[in-house]
């Protein structure tokens, strides 16, 4: 194809703006999915996805428009996924900035748009839903206009779910989006923008051909690696894969199929080239995403153990972002410390783990990664609270912080600055983006994040509040652990890391939880919540005397083996920290967040 009438474009826009149903739109009237198989979100091909709601993964389509090519790439909005939305745009030359035109610019609004500028795509903006009763298009295309410096007129109106103006929406990228330039005679360069695991097929790799040509049955090879492969597939998305025999020249995207098993062979990010004529520099690709969050992963059931760990293995098949490690747990048994980018990300392979895999699982609570400089200058990484050094010789912890933005009306600010103020946050500015509509920036540390802060933000704004933040490095915090223990005896997976000033309540808090969880036993059980040696909560389980033999008067020989049996399986269900036996419900219950 003649790069001069391709068009390679995203869609980037806040969580729920309309970018999924604008692609359907698209997919609909350039013909590429007929009317009698089109359905909503035809592109989110995940069950998760589709049942959220929610984009995870990005997805390239081809569509063909008055002549042209368009390349389309739709992208996952939500905070976690940030960095798909990023090598998506690498991918592209234009992106279409879609907003809610009954919300207005939210706060990943601005992220996108930042990105976008960042990688210098020309940014079309538009106002989606302008069939809602509540839009209110000449607001917020000011508001819009404002933000990226052109005129309200400039802005373009379209509802992706009636359809109107999308046609003209494809007009006008034809028609501002500028074509891909690139080397046509030039060795062969491509950037893997996304690669997926297929059951069937192995590895499908993602790539935008930058220079040269990619041919099927040819000998590849992965810049950063120095490994070789032989296509035996190469095509395009329209909207199922399409093998093309001519292959894929400079400016198209499309797919690649090598046979290769394993998504981390074909790295996101990495060039391909041609093996027998090899580009001398690669690409500039991007940063591997780190995980932020960590949390343990145990079967409620020990001996599936082997499962979870075959399951992990598939799914980081699919998601490089996972990482895992074994872990043990005294009070769980064998499990897995499993690194995630974000609480959504955690929730997701989690629920993917269970569904998919019919597994239960415990997670226990989640934290950051925290740096700890002890005394005589060595250093750990702690990504689980029971390593946490004890003892009186650490010199300084650190905590990883982010760049927080939070967009909501005017009216929420007190309420806002409330909430960041209670965890640590650190305001840093305040801008007004129109004269009801404010942005707020906060350094606030990544660890109180994590905690229904989201939750809590959009409960005091009714909603309003969008949120979004990226990493800024870290911070210096007055960090403790507090363990809880069990008559003296700590249990790890209560161990939690918290400020020093959220310790006591941490402390009582689960102390009084665990009293509420744990049935008496034939002794008293003291429950403490300690900081090191000291003890900064009690609860007590008093002891009972539980006969089960006494019910049955004397007598029934059966009945009472039947019964003694009966304790027994109960027993298998239970988990000893130390003397004392727990039942799983109990450890489901405590890390359970609410
Ligand atoms: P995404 O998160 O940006 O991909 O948003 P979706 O495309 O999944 O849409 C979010 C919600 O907005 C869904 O309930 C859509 O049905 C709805 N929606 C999207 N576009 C429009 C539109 O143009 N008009 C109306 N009324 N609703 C829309
Ligand atoms: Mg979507």
């Amino acid at each position: 194809t003649d790069p001069a009438v391709i068009r390679n474009f995203c869609i980037i826009a806040h969580i729920d703006h309309g970018k999924s149903t604008l692609a359907d739109r698209m997919l609909q009237i350039t013909g590429v999915v007929d009317d009698r198989s089109m359905r909503a979100q035809y592109l989110d091909r995940m069950d998760i996805e589709r049942e959220r709601g929610i984009t995870i993964k990005s997805q390239a389509v081809r569509l063909p428009w008055d002549g042209h090519v368009l390349n389309m790439i739709d992208t996952p909005g939500h905070v976690d996924f940030t960095y798909e939305v990023s090598r998506s745009l690498q991918a592209c030359e234009g992106a279409i900035l879609l907003v809610d035109a009954a919300q207005g610019i939210e706060a990943q609004t601005l992220a996108n748009l930042y990105l976008a500028m960042n990688a210098d795509l020309h940014i079309i903006p538009v106002l989606n839903k302008i069939d809602l009763p509540a839009a209110q298009p000449e607001k917020f295309a000011e508001e819009l206009a404002g933000l990226i410096g052109c005129e309200p007129s400039d802005v373009l109106r379209v509802s992706g779910k009636t359809g109107e103006g999308v046609r003209e929406l494809l007009d006008h990228v034809v028609a501002s989006v500028p074509p891909p330039v690139g080397d046509a005679d030039a060795a062969a360069r491509a950037l893997i923008f996304d690669s997926v695991y297929d059951t069937y097929r192995g590895v499908v790799t993602y790539v935008r051909v930058i220079d040269g040509h990619l041919s099927k049955r040819e000998r590849i090879l992965m810049m950063s690696t120095s490994a070789t492969h032989e296509t035996l597939e190469i095509g395009v998305i329209s909207p199922e894969p399409k093998p093309s025999e001519r292959g894929l020249g400079v400016g198209e995207v499309g797919y690649l199929i090598t046979g290769v098993k394993d998504v981390r062979q074909s790295r996101v990010g990495d060039t391909v080239t041609s093996a027998a004529k090899s580009a001398r520099e690669m690409l500039a690709g991007y940063e591997h995403p780190k995980p932020m969050v960590f949390s343990g992963l145990y079967p409620i059931d020990g001996d599936e153990y082997p499962e979870l760990r075959e399951a992990l293995d598939k799914l980081q098949l699919n998601d490089a972002a996972l990482v895992y490690e074994p872990e043990t747990s005294a009070a769980l048994g064998f499990g897995f410390r499993v690194g995630f980018l974000g609480l959504l990300h955690m929730e997701i392979v989690r629920e993917r783990l269970e569904r998919e895999f019919g597994l239960s699982l415990i997670s226990t609570a989640p934290n950051v990664v925290y740096r700890v400089v002890m005394e005589d200058g060595s250093e750990l990484t702690v990504t689980n609270p029971s390593e946490f050094p004890t003892g009186g010789k650490i010199a300084q912890v650190f905590e990883p912080v982010t760049k927080s933005t939070i967009l909501a009306p005017a009216e929420f600010i007190g309420a806002i600055m409330e909430i960041c103020q209670g965890r640590r946050g650190q305001l840093q500015g305040m801008d007004y983006l129109s004269e009801d509509r404010v942005e707020i920036r906060y350094t606030l540390p990544l660890g109180e994040i994590i905690f229904d802060f989201f939750d809590q933000l959009k409960s005091r704004t009714r909603g309003y509040a969008s949120l979004d933040y990226e990493p800024a490095g870290e911070a210096e915090a007055d960090l403790v652990k507090v363990d809880i223990l069990l008559q003296g005896e700590a249990v790890d997976a209560f161990s939690a890391i918290v400020h020093k000033d959220k310790a006591y309540a941490y402390g009582v808090d689960m102390a009084k939880k665990l009293r509420e969880l744990i049935p008496r036993q034939q002794f008293e059980v003291p429950i403490q919540a300690a900081i090191g040696a000291r003890v900064i909560a009690r609860e007590n389980i008093r002891a009972i005397r539980k006969d089960v033999l006494a019910k049955c008067y004397g007598g029934d020989i059966s009945r009472k083996r039947k019964l003694l049996e009966k304790q027994k399986e109960g027993k298998k269900r239970m988990k000893m920290v130390g003397r004392v036996e727990v039942p799983q419900e109990a450890f489901v219950a405590a890390l359970s967040t609410d």
